[in-house]
């Protein structure tokens, strides 16, 4: 059993903690929610056991088909034990369809199903609001190396198509996410959260927005849609 130390880091929804172990820490989720860069500001009831629970059904399967992660196992219903990662200022996003911030930016209409993933990058910063970057920005910045990069952008879009596999299962559309990756002992890992907070899902017959779109647009239902796409992912394992 290990012992909850100090708290590393508190973030909008989770918080890192020491343990007795210096190569571990604990996360814990919480049910606070944030959207627009931190502009809107609220609870979700039950979304920090949703998330963890979510997440931790991802990074196992993940893990099951070799993608390297952080995932260790549970300390609570709302705490997972992750490898303690230095963290890469560089958020990479994938959209099978376009939705959200991409829609705005090119005047793309939602729905719209790409051939081919679009991978995208930003600079980790709140005090910026996570602005894109390109591979040149993440080399001349050293958020990463030439080698993790290739590395992470090889990993993501074999986490997408692992990913896209088990939401088909639960009758879910993987519309986009966002993934974090950190490094320990030279060994880069699949890090942060595999979430209704970082990922799009729709239910794959009505389209209905199951994650958290139905907070940042007032859609109501949010802890429903966390719940259900839980129960969906349950029945798969
Ligand atoms: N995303 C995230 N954290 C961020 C920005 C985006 O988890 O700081 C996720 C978001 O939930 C969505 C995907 O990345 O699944 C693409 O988000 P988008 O750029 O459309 O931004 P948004 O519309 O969420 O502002």
């Amino acid at each position: 059993m290990v012992t909850k130390g100090k708290e590393i880091y508190r973030g909008k929804a989770k918080s890192l903690y020491y343990t007795d172990d210096p190569t571990v820490a604990i996360m814990e989720f919480h049910d606070d929610a944030t959207a627009f860069n931190g502009l809107k500001k609220g609870s979700i009831q039950d979304k920090g056991h949703c998330n963890c629970q979510i997440s931790a059904i991802f990074f196992e399967k993940l893990k099951e088909r070799g993608i390297r992660n952080h995932f260790q196992g549970f300390v609570s219903e709302r705490e997972m034990l992750v490898n303690c990662l230095k963290i890469l200022p560089v958020e990479v996003i994938v959209r099978n369809i376009a939705a959200g911030s991409l829609c705005k930016r090119l005047g793309v209409e939602p729905g719209v199903v790409f051939e081919k993933p679009v991978l995208e990058l930003c600079l980790k910063s709140d005090e910026l609001g996570d602005p894109f970057i390109n591979d040149d920005h993440v080399l001349a910045l050293k958020l990463a190396s030439a080698e993790q990069l290739s590395e992470m952008k090889e990993m993501t879009l074999k986490i997408n198509e692992i990913l896209k596999e088990i939401t088909s299962a639960a009758n879910l559309i993987l519309v986009d996410f966002k993934l974090e990756f950190g490094v320990q002992d030279g060994i880069l890992y699949l890090g942060d959260e595999i979430s209704p907070d970082t990922c799009r899902f729709w239910d794959a017959d009505t389209k209905k927005v199951l994650d958290k779109d139905r907070f940042r647009n007032d859609m109501g239902e949010v802890t429903d849609a966390y719940q259900e796409v839980l129960q969906r992912l349950r029945r798969l394992t």
